[in-house]
């Protein structure tokens, strides 16, 4: 397990002395360090006052040529001077609000009948002079105990507002007011600091465990990450499942590094949750002030950024790179919506062929996007995007209407290729009316089903559901074939080869490239082809460049190949039969 020994250049309170604005503020004590701030004149009762007020507060006096107001805990002031003062209370209540800070009025038995009304605005409280003690000390104590209480209140609500209260830890809040301050002293320090974003991955837990096991377990990894640190204050949970920190600014690299290692550590020992041993694994995004961003919003995007690139537990920093590809994600989405609605996709074609003898047997339909400024945009640059963002549904429908279009023509030519295989992507199969929509464009174009391949990737059936399993299970009896593409790159579990309803294993370039002098890849593709005798399943090698290369596959009985030997892909107006 983990050492649990503490890091202490992470315990770090900053270089300011003084609460943040946001941070808890604490309520003043009874007694002395209550200060009562006395505004009367010299020769009425301020002497008596003073000798009151003296015995159990802080008194203070404001400065006559300053006008300056220092803060307080209740004002008492004369009847005569409250005029000269009443514009600074009223500012100084304001700037309280919504905490109550009184004000407590001292005058004569004449004016309580005749003006006490004018002083309602500002006033809380009354004494008559001459001044009986003991009343004034207990309306003053009265006074001073309310704004205790509300003090304790805003405590309170402060503490709420800028806590997690599962773990205890503060939360995005206070986080924020934290790395502004930190990115400020690291500004006057002209030095750089780290901060992390730290996944633990915990939603799952929902399902299982519900929310209370959900909140154990962010307990528990709060408490894990605060013994490492040896205190809080650097360490916020920011989200569900993310940890923010914040380290001293200065801090070496090497030193960042070692704490993203015994993070890492922590993950060792499995947490226990309700009886449920929870494993699990953090990643860490870094962001870097002043290299990767101006301001502490921005350090703390970045590192955000920083995360969603991270795929193991090594942690990943922010770079120019990584926000250049977050924008570039941002922006194909928002292309790709404009190139559907504008047509801008073509459907490029590439033969399969009989090794034997070069006959062409299949053609595979391959997606590419003009851009309105003439250049090609190949799948792999947008593919991606086109998944996360869902478009990819309404895109492999467009492929497939087309595909099946381009068939049906070549059908009423001459020699036409006995079959198009045409990608097919998770979201597709998802969709509910999927298995309909693919028989519907194949009876529109007088297709037999024979003549329709549809290429999934291994990943692609792992992620689906039995009920979607079926759907393809549905198309399978109707007579369409379905290959597993890039096969051997996946998850390659055998186990699941006899339940699923394919018909073809395409064999990856990867395998392909050196398949003449890799011993690996030899022996890799010996199996695939193996495996497809033994399941009764077509064997199709993609990616063949070379004579040597198919020459090989064809000795150990691969009977159909793709590549560029044979042809690249090509608009229709150039595909040859
Ligand atoms: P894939 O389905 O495995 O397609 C094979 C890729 O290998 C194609 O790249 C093809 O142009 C390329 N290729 C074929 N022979 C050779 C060769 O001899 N040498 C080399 N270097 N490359 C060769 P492409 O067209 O860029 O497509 C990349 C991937 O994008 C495809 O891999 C497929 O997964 C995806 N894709 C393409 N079109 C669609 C589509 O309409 N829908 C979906 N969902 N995915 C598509
Ligand atoms: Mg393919
Ligand atoms: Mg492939």
């Amino acid at each position: 397990m983990a050492q649990r020994d503490t890091i202490p250049w992470v315990c770090w309170r900053g270089l300011s002395s003084g609460a943040t604005s946001t941070e808890e503020s604490t309520p003043v004590d009874e007694s002395n360090s209550k200060r009562v701030l006395l505004l009367a004149r010299s020769g009425g009762n301020r002497e008596q006052l003073l000798a009151h007020l003296q015995q159990h507060y802080t008194v203070i006096e404001p400065d006559e040529t300053t006008h300056f107001l220092a803060s307080f805990d209740l004002a008492v002031v004369e009847a005569p001077t409250f005029w000269q003062w009443r514009h600074h209370l009223i500012e100084a209540k304001r700037r309280e609000e919504p905490v109550f800070l009184p004000v407590m009025l001292v005058l004569s038995q004449r004016d309580v009948r005749r003006r006490l009304k004018a002083f309602w605005d500002v006033v809380d409280e009354f004494v008559v002079a001459p001044i009986n003690r003991s009343e004034f000390t207990e309306r003053a104590a009265m006074l001073l105990r309310t704004r205790r209480l509300a003090l304790t209140q805003r405590a309170h609500l402060a503490y709420l507002v800028n806590h997690d209260r599962a773990t205890d830890l503060p939360n995005k809040h206070l986080f924020m007011d934290r790395l502004i301050n930190a990115v400020r002293d690291a500004t006057v320090l002209d030095t750089k600091l780290y901060m992390m974003v730290v996944h633990i991955p915990l939603a799952r837990i929902l399902k299982s465990l519900g929310h209370h096991g959900l909140e154990r377990a962010a307990l528990a990894c709060s408490v894990r990450l605060k013994a490492l640190l040896a205190e809080e204050l650097s360490l916020a949970r920011l989200t569900t499942e993310e940890w923010g920190l914040i380290l001293r600014p200065g801090t070496p690299l090497d030193t960042v590094l070692e704490l993203c290692r015994r993070i890492q550590m922590l993950a060792e020992e499995p947490l226990m949750v309700l009886g449920e041993r929870i494993h699990f694994s953090p990643r860490i995004g870094i962001g870097v002030y002043p290299d990767d961003a101006s301001n502490a919003a921005n350090t703390l995007d970045c590192a955000i950024a920083a995360l969603s690139q991270a795929k193991s537990e090594q942690p990943v920093f922010y770079s120019r790179t990584v926000q250049h590809q977050a924008l570039r994600h941002i922006r194909t989405e928002a292309r790709l919506h404009q190139a559907l609605d504008e047509a801008q996709f073509e459907l490029w074609y590439q033969p399969q062929v009989r090794l034997s003898d070069r006959q062409q047997v299949g053609v595979e339909a391959l997606i590419r996007w003009r851009l309105p400024c003439g250049s090609l945009v190949s799948p792999k640059d947008f593919m991606a995007v086109a998944e996360s963002t869902g478009l990819i549904r309404d895109i492999d429908r467009w492929v497939l209407k087309h595909a099946c279009e381009a068939m049906r023509r070549w059908r009423n030519g001459n020699n036409p290729p006995k079959r198009i295989s045409v990608n097919v992507s998770a979201e597709d199969i998802k969709a509910a009316d999927f298995a309909e929509v693919v028989v519907r464009i194949l009876d529109q174009n007088q297709l037999p089903p024979p003549t329709l391949e549809l290429e999934l990737t291994e990943t692609t059936l792992f992620e689906i559901s039995a009920e979607n399993l079926a759907k393809l299970n549905t198309l399978r009896e109707y007579g369409v074939s379905v290959a597993i593409d890039d096969f051997g790159t996946g998850y390659s579990s055998l186990s699941y080869l006899h339940r699923l309803p394919i018909t073809t294993l395409k064999i990856d370039k990867a395998f392909v490239d050196d398949v003449t002098h890799n011993l690996t890849n030899q022996a890799i593709t010996r199996t695939i082809v193996w495996l497809a005798k033994n399941f009764n399943l077509e064997v199709i090698a993609e990616g063949i460049e070379t004579v040597e290369q198919a020459r090989y596959l064809k000795s150990l009985e691969v009977h159909t190949g793709q590549g560029f030997l044979y042809g690249h892909p090509v608009p229709e107006t150039l595909f040859h039969q």
